[in-house]
C-alpha cells in the first residue's frame, strides 16, 4: 500500500492553528497588545472599527523589528521569547508560542510597519492569507504598527459566526481592561470608530483601576496586600456594599497575566461570606506573584487557564488576606458603626418577621357554589382595564420597606367583562376568592380543581409582556421627576446605556445628556419606585451585559426580561386580596400565561381527581 500520510502545507497548518488562537476580533486585540508589551512599549494605541470586524490596529513604541525579524515573525513557531523547553518554566513574557502572528496572517489581511532604534528606515509588509504580497522600505517611528483587516475573509463560516458589532466591541473592551489593568505604567489609548474611548496615562495600580472603571470606583476600593514565601498578593477588593448582581469586575492576575480560576474565585467569595447577599458578587482586582516555575500557563492556547503547584495554600492565604483587609479597613459590619444600612438585609429579616400577614376571609365564600355570570362578547375590555390596573398595582412600591407593596391597590369593581376572561379557559368563570399560601403562592379555585399560582413567576410573566409591548410599540408612559436624578456610570456601563437607550425611552425613561460619566435621569416609567431607579438601572446594565453573553435573542426581550425580574413581586411579599385577584386576572390576560419569561411554570391546577385520591 502506498504511503498516505502527508505533511500539511504551512498555510493550511496556520489556518488550523488560527482556529485555536483567534476566536474573534478580541483574540487578535489580545495577541497584538501582548506583543507590544513584550516589546517593551511605553505607549500603546488600540484602534478599532466596527467591533474589530473592519479594522484592528495596535501601534506601539517598543523595540520594533529588523527586516528579517519582521518577515520571520509571521512564520509559525517563530518566537524571540523562548529558545528551549526549559525556558517555559521561567516565562517573563506574555507570548511564547510564536503562533499568534502566523495565525492572524493566515486568516486576515495584515499590514505591518516596524522599525528598530538602530535603523534609520523601517520595513513595511503586507500579508494576505499567509502570503507576503508586498515588502517595502518605509519611514516610520520607532516601534511597530500592525493593522488587521477583513478578519476571517477566507473562512466565511467563522466570519458569519461573529456577533453584533456591540458584542464584539464588548469582548474587545474586556481584553483591553485585562491588559491595561496589569500594566498601569504603560500609557494606553483606545479609539473606536474614530473616537477615543479610553485615555489611560501612565500611573499606579489604584489610579489605573479608577481611570478604567470611573471615578466612583475610588471610594470603593479596599487595598489588599500580603507577602508570604509562596505568593505575594496585592490589589484591591470592592467594599461589600458595592457587590454587584453581575460578576462584572472580577480580575485575577498571576505574574502579570490575566487568569481565570474558579477555585481562587471561591476563596475570595468565601472571604466575603456573611458580608454580601448570596446573589451578589464581590468586585476584585487581585494580583498574585508566584515563582514562575510553580505555575503552568501552557495548558490552554488562549492562556487564561493556569495551574498552580500549591493551590490549596494559595486558597487559604487569599481568603485570610482578604478577610483581614476587609476587617482592617472597617468594612465588616461588626466594626463599622455608620455603614450603609443596605448591608443589613440579612438582619432586617428579623423585623420583617414581625409583620403580621393580613388574612382576609370571605365569610360568604362557598367553593361549591356556582355563581352564574353573564358573558359579554369581547374580551378586549379586560385587557385595557388590566393595563390601567398595573399603574395602581405599583403605587406604594416607592417605599421599599413597605412589606405590603400592594396595600394601596385600588381595584376596579369586578365588571362583567372580567368574567369573559376565563370563558373557554379551564379557569372558573367567576373567581370567587383567592388566598396566599406561604407568601409564595396565590391559590384559587377553578372548575376542575384548585389553581395554584407562583406569585413571583406569574408577575414576571405579566410584567415581561407589558414591557415587551411597550418597547416595541413605544407606548410607555413617563413620569417626570421633580428633581432630576444624577447617576454615575463608568464607560462600559455608559456604552450599554447608550446601546439600550431607545428601548429605555420607549418604556418611559427620559435621559438628559449621556456624554460623560454622569447621566441625568429626568423621567422614569410610570410605576417605577423613584428611590430604586439607580439600583434597578445598575442591575439592568449588569443583567443586560450578561444576557448578551448568554446569547439571548433580541434587545427588547433581554430588557423586558431584566425589568420583569427586577420589578416583579417576590416570594415573601405579602399580597392583599385585591392584588391577588389582579395577579390572577392579569396572568390569564397574558399571551403565554403558562411560563415565566425564564421558562418556569407559573401555575398548576390540582384536579378534583387528585384531591379525591388523597381521601381514598
Ligand atoms: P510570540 O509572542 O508567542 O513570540 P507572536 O507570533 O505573537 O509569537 O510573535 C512572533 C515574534 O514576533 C515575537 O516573538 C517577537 O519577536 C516579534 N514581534 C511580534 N510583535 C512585535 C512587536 N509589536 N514589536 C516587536 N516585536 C514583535
Ligand atoms: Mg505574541
Amino acid at each position: 500500500m502506498a504511503d498516505i500520510i502527508k505533511l500539511l502545507p504551512d498555510h493550511v497548518a496556520n489556518q488550523i492553528a488560527a482556529g485555536e488562537v483567534v476566536q474573534r476580533p478580541a483574540s487578535v486585540v489580545k495577541e497584538l497588545m501582548e506583543n507590544a508589551i513584550d516589546a517593551g512599549a511605553s505607549c500603546i494605541k488600540l484602534i478599532i472599527k466596527d467591533g474589530g470586524k473592519t479594522l484592528i490596529q495596535v501601534v506601539d513604541d517598543g523595540s520594533g523589528m529588523s527586516e528579517t525579524d519582521a518577515r520571520l515573525s509571521f512564520e509559525r513557531h517563530a518566537t524571540s521569547k523562548i529558545s528551549s523547553a526549559q525556558d517555559l518554566f521561567n516565562l517573563a513574557t506574555k507570548g511564547f508560542r510564536g503562533e499568534a502572528l502566523a495565525s492572524i496572517a493566515a486568516i486576515a489581511h495584515v499590514d505591518m510597519q516596524t522599525r528598530t532604534a538602530n535603523n534609520e528606515v523601517g520595513t513595511h509588509l503586507k500579508i494576505e492569507g499567509s502570503k507576503i504580497v508586498s515588502q517595502e522600505v518605509v519611514a516610520t517611528p520607532k516601534g511597530t504598527s500592525i493593522s488587521v483587516k477583513n478578519l476571517f475573509f477566507n473562512i466565511p463560516a467563522r466570519r458569519n459566526f461573529l456577533k453584533s458589532t456591540q458584542v464584539e466591541l464588548r469582548h474587545i473592551t474586556d481584553e483591553f481592561h485585562r491588559v491595561a489593568l496589569v500594566h498601569p505604567n504603560i500609557e494606553f489609548h483606545f479609539y473606536n470608530n474614530g473616537s477615543e474611548i479610553f485615555n489611560l496615562p501612565s500611573t499606579k495600580h489604584r489610579q489605573r483601576v479608577v481611570h478604567v472603571f470611573g471615578t466612583k470606583m475610588d471610594g470603593r476600593l479596599v487595598p489588599v496586600s500580603e507577602e508570604t514565601e509562596v505568593v505575594k498578593v496585592s490589589g484591591f477588593v470592592c467594599k461589600p456594599e458595592f457587590a454587584k448582581k453581575s460578576r462584572g469586575e472580577q480580575f485575577f492576575f498571576a505574574n502579570n497575566r490575566f487568569i481565570k480560576s474558579p477555585y481562587l474565585h471561591h476563596a475570595v467569595v468565601a472571604a466575603f461570606e456573611g458580608l454580601i447577599k448570596s446573589d451578589t458578587h464581590p468586585g476584585y482586582f487581585l494580583y498574585l506573584d508566584v515563582d514562575p516555575s510553580s505555575i503552568d500557563i501552557n495548558i490552554h492556547p488562549t492562556k487564561t487557564e493556569v495551574k498552580f503547584d500549591d493551590e490549596n495554600t494559595l486558597y487559604a492565604i487569599l481568603r485570610s488576606t482578604i478577610k483581614h483587609s476587609l476587617g482592617q479597613f472597617n468594612v465588616a459590619p461588626v466594626l463599622d458603626f455608620d455603614h450603609d444600612p443596605n448591608l443589613d438585609t440579612p438582619y432586617s429579616y428579623k423585623e420583617k418577621g414581625a409583620v403580621i400577614p393580613k388574612v382576609t376571609v370571605d365569610a360568604s365564600f362557598n367553593p361549591f357554589q356556582e355563581t352564574p355570570v353573564k358573558k359579554s362578547a369581547s374580551g378586549n375590555g379586560f385587557r385595557k382595564q388590566s393595563a390601567k390596573g398595573w399603574e395602581d398595582l405599583y403605587e406604594g412600591l416607592g417605599n421599599q420597606d413597605d412589606q405590603n407593596a400592594f396595600s394601596s391597590v385600588v381595584i376596579e369593581s369586578e365588571s362583567e367583562e372580567q368574567g369573559t376572561l376565563y370563558s373557554g379557559n379551564d379557569i372558573e368563570e367567576h373567581l370567587a376568592s383567592t388566598f396566599q399560601l406561604r407568601r409564595k403562592y396565590v391559590v384559587s379555585t377553578v372548575k376542575s380543581g384548585m389553581l395554584v399560582i407562583h406569585q413571583n413567576r406569574a408577575h414576571e410573566r405579566i410584567l415581561f409582556e407589558k414591557f415587551l409591548g411597550e418597547i416595541t410599540v413605544k407606548e410607555g408612559v413617563s413620569q417626570q421627576l421633580l428633581f432630576p436624578l444624577e447617576l454615575t456610570f463608568n464607560k462600559q456601563e455608559l456604552a450599554v446605556v447608550r446601546e439600550i437607550q431607545e428601548s429605555l425611552t420607549n418604556i418611559g425613561f427620559v435621559f438628559d445628556g449621556l456624554d460623560n460619566e454622569t447621566v441625568k435621569v429626568t423621567g422614569v416609567p410610570m410605576m417605577f419606585p423613584e428611590s430604586g431607579i439607580g439600583t434597578v438601572l445598575d442591575r439592568l446594565i449588569a443583567d443586560y451585559m450578561e444576557g448578551y453573553s448568554d446569547g439571548s435573542i433580541s434587545q427588547a426581550e433581554i430588557l423586558a426580561k431584566v425589568l420583569s425580574r427586577n420589578l416583579a413581586v417576590r416570594t415573601g411579599d405579602v399580597l392583599d386580596s385585591e392584588s391577588q385577584l389582579m395577579l390572577v386576572n392579569n396572568l390569564f390576560a397574558c399571551k403565554e400565561p403558562n411560563l415565566s419569561p425564564f421558562q418556569k411554570i407559573t401555575y398548576t391546577i390540582i384536579s378534583e381527581g387528585d384531591i379525591d385520591k388523597k381521601f381514598n
